[in-house]
């Protein structure tokens, strides 16, 4: 489904990726591995598009994501990719609600059957009562759990998750991850999560380990 081929990404004098090599398939939940600073963010952005590596190739279903028109690129972003970021970034502008309705307003849904699917999420991951409140007044686990609404709502086919249960308590992380499960068994979604707990990573198929920018693949055992 998604192919990474030989990533190179410098930032200034920072080699963040030094040939990094992922493949993703339909269905499968990979889980991103490593220590601070190896890489496992500047990875995940390449892999979604949201920045272009220096050299080396990204493909989704067999297309280079540099050879799309940007207007393709941002469509597809929205259309087929889901994101969380490893630093929340809801709008601050919008309350939770309107942040999990944003991606289906953009893709032209009605205010009104955007905002119900996006209450139906807050409640699937109990935060319904955060619905009227904007990022800068909820908690930290709170904002985590409305940004993993905001991705999985679309129906996305890929789910990117930088340190999705980074903030929340075991109960909610489960809960969380059990969500991420479910897309991937039920709609054959590919979720692709950077965590450092083994405890989240025991939900994967497979562990990729970044190191100093390179990618190490590892076939689960189980
Ligand atoms: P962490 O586990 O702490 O989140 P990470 O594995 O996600 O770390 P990256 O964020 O991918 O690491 O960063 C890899 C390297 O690239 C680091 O040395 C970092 O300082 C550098 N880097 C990342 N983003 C930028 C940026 N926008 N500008 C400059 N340097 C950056
Ligand atoms: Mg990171």
């Amino acid at each position: 489904l998604l192919v990474a081929e030989d990533l190179h990404k410098r930032f200034g004098a920072t080699p963040a990726l030094d040939g990094a090599s992922v493949t993703v398939g339909a269905g499968e939940i990979v889980a991103v591995m490593g220590p601070s600073g190896s890489g496992k963010s500047t990875l995940l952005h390449c892999l979604a598009g949201i920045i272009t590596p220096d050299s080396g190739t990204v493909s989704y279903r067999g297309q280079p994501l540099s050879s799309l028109s940007d207007s393709r690129r941002s469509a597809l972003r929205r259309g087929e990719f889901g994101f969380v970021f490893q630093f929340g970034q809801l709008v601050p502008e919008l309350t939770c609600l309107e942040n999990v309705a944003l991606p289906m307003r953009l893709d032209g849904a009605k205010r009104r059957d955007a905002e119900r699917r996006a209450a139906e999420w807050l409640a699937r991951l109990e935060i319904d009562d955060v619905a009227k409140k904007r990022p800068g007044e909820v908690s930290g686990g709170q904002g985590q759990r409305v940004a993993v609404a905001r991705a999985l709502v679309t129906g996305a086919r890929v789910v990117f998750a930088d340190e999705p249960t980074g903030a929340l308590d075991s109960l909610n992380g489960e809960r969380v991850m059990r969500l991420f499960t479910a897309a991937a068994r039920d709609s054959g979604a590919a979720v692709v999560l950077v965590t450092h707990e083994p405890r989240v990573a025991a939900y994967s198929d497979r562990e990729i380990v970044v190191r100093d920018g390179r990618a190490l693949d590892l076939e689960r055992a189980r």
